[in-house]
């Protein structure tokens, strides 16, 4: 039987990309080279959010298995065309599930998408060639096949049981 989880979310990548960048350029390395995760500032540690939307989707997790699938069924606050939080500062209460990515949890969250930036950086794996703060493109997410749909249903229209037959793939163990 599986049971829906959580929508998590970290960062809202309302940071402007292009200008941190330009801001740690005079760096010898850019901050995420630079600083752990625990040492980024606030605005920082929001732009290392790629916008790939995948913590924003509909997870199932198997409690036999522990195994976790991935719907293309949105978050009622998910706006697919911008794949930002429509009300990121008050998602605690409209959605009661989200969860804050902070530095101490960001290795915890196993369902996190192993393509996700603080996921990255917490395992020491840098930033993919195709993330923003290296590309200077928010598009790169998208044309690497990263970010999710821009048409996925909300989570409001969709039936409970329809929301498991939505299941487009395994997100845990990663396949
Ligand atoms: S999964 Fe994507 S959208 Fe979610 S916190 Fe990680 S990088 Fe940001
Ligand atoms: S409440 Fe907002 S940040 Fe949280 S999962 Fe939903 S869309 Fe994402």
């Amino acid at each position: 039987m599986k049971q829906a989880v959580i929508g998590t979310k970290a960062g809202n990548f309302r940071a402007s990309v292009s200008s941190l960048w330009l801001m740690d350029n005079t760096r010898k390395n850019p901050f995420w080279e630079a600083k752990s995760l625990t040492e980024m500032s606030p605005e920082e540690w929001e732009s290392v959010c790629d916008g790939c939307g995948k913590c924003c989707v509909v997870l199932f997790d198997d409690d036999e298995t522990d195994e976790v699938w991935e719907t293309d069924v949105a978050c009622k606050l998910f706006d697919c065309k911008t794949r930002r939080c429509r009300d990121y500062n008050n998602r605690h209460a409209i959605v009661p599930g989200c969860i804050s990515l902070t530095p101490g949890n960001v290795s915890t969250l196993h369902w996190m998408p192993e393509s996700c930036a603080y996921k990255r950086l917490a395992a020491g794996q840098g930033l993919a060639d195709w993330h923003p703060l290296v590309s200077g493109r928010r598009d790169s997410v998208v044309e690497a096949g990263i970010a999710v749909e821009n048409d996925m249903p909300s989570e409001d229209n969709v039936s409970d049981e329809d929301q498991e037959e939505r299941i487009i793939g395994r997100r845990w163990p990663p396949p």
